[in-house]
């Protein structure tokens, strides 16, 4: 649980609306970062002891390509190692795909998404191609693969590696979650009952939005509104290094980390009450937005 790797939320625009989005994306620049604000957070980054990493997500960091270039050149300026993700939907052909890439070798990472709720927008070649162009330029990366209730990774991998996937070993599954648009726009029968007693191992993550707020990990933290502990401050009134200090001094966020969200909720000794609580239930990052409300 020592790791800390800071993201930033570049934008909420995305080329595709995909239904099981974590994120509730927006048409306007309204929420995207500013080159000003970017390089402000990551010279404060660059001074807070125990980074190892910034990651630079969305929306679709190719939607605001000036912004996510100027991100990687200060990250790479001030030494610190960068990952980021995208959905490939600009991929169109392999030397495509290899042109935008080779501006990024050297990153420790790229994420890129293959899965039913993506295909409805990204053919699933244009992911082939990013992740052929990055093996070819020694670009480490995954392809995550949300999964339904009906799904099975056998099934999944046999589609992606007929597609041209070069290396299976590269899928990451993870099921989706009731968050985001998914609470809106998937039948609730296709959210997979997988929240197990453990430690969130993505927490010690501090999730940077363009207005300087950081939260203590992931998207979802930053969707549940008011002061909560996954709310860690605001860079414009703290400096990184003082926020996470409540990883290790603030109670709630020790007790994610040491036991995760399933057990923290049984200690409030509540039921769910609703069919949405019980939807949200069956993951950890809807288990915490259910605590933290
Ligand atoms: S899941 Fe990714 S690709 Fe799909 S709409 Fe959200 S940000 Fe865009
Ligand atoms: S389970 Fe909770 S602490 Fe972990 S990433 Fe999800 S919202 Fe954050």
């Amino acid at each position: 649980m020592d790791h800390l790797t800071v993201s930033f939320f570049l934008t909420r625009r995305c080329t595709s609306r995909c239904r099981h989005c974590g994120a509730w994306y927006a048409k306007s620049a309204d929420y995207d970062f500013t080159q000003a604000n970017l390089g402000r957070f990551i010279a404060d980054v660059a001074k807070t002891p125990g980074i190892q990493a910034v990651g630079f997500s969305g929306g679709e960091v190719f939607v605001v390509k000036d912004v996510f270039d100027f991100a990687v050149d200060e990250a790479r300026r001030l030494g610190l190692p960068f990952t980021f993700v995208t959905n490939a939907s600009w991929a169109k052909t392999g030397a495509i795909a290899r042109e935008r890439l080779s501006r990024y070798v050297g990153t420790l990472g790229m994420g890129l998404s293959a899965d039913s709720f993506h295909q409805e927008f990204i053919p699933v070649d244009r992911v082939v191609n990013a992740a052929k162009a990055a093996e070819s330029l020694g670009i480490p990366y995954l392809v995550r693969a949300t999964m339904r209730t009906s799904d099975s990774r056998a099934e999944i991998e046999k589609g992606l590696v007929a597609a041209g996937l070069p290396d299976p070993k590269r899928i990451a599954y993870a099921p989706v979650m009731y968050l985001g648009q998914a609470r809106e726009k998937i039948d609730p029968s296709d959210f997979p009952d997988e929240n197990p007693y453990a430690a969130c191992l993505s927490l010690r993550t501090p999730f940077i939005f363009p207005n300087g707020d950081v939260y203590a990990c992931c998207g979802e933290a930053g969707e549940i509104e008011g002061k909560h502990p996954l709310f860690l401050g605001n860079l414009n009134e703290a400096r990184l290094a003082d926020l996470v200090k409540k990883y290790e001094t603030d109670p709630t966020l020790v007790a994610i980390y040491s036991e995760g969200p399933r057990a923290l909720w049984d200690k409030t000794g509540r039921r769910p009450e609703t069919m949405r609580d019980e939807l949200l239930l069956r993951s950890p990052c809807g288990t915490c937005r259910l605590l933290f409300e």
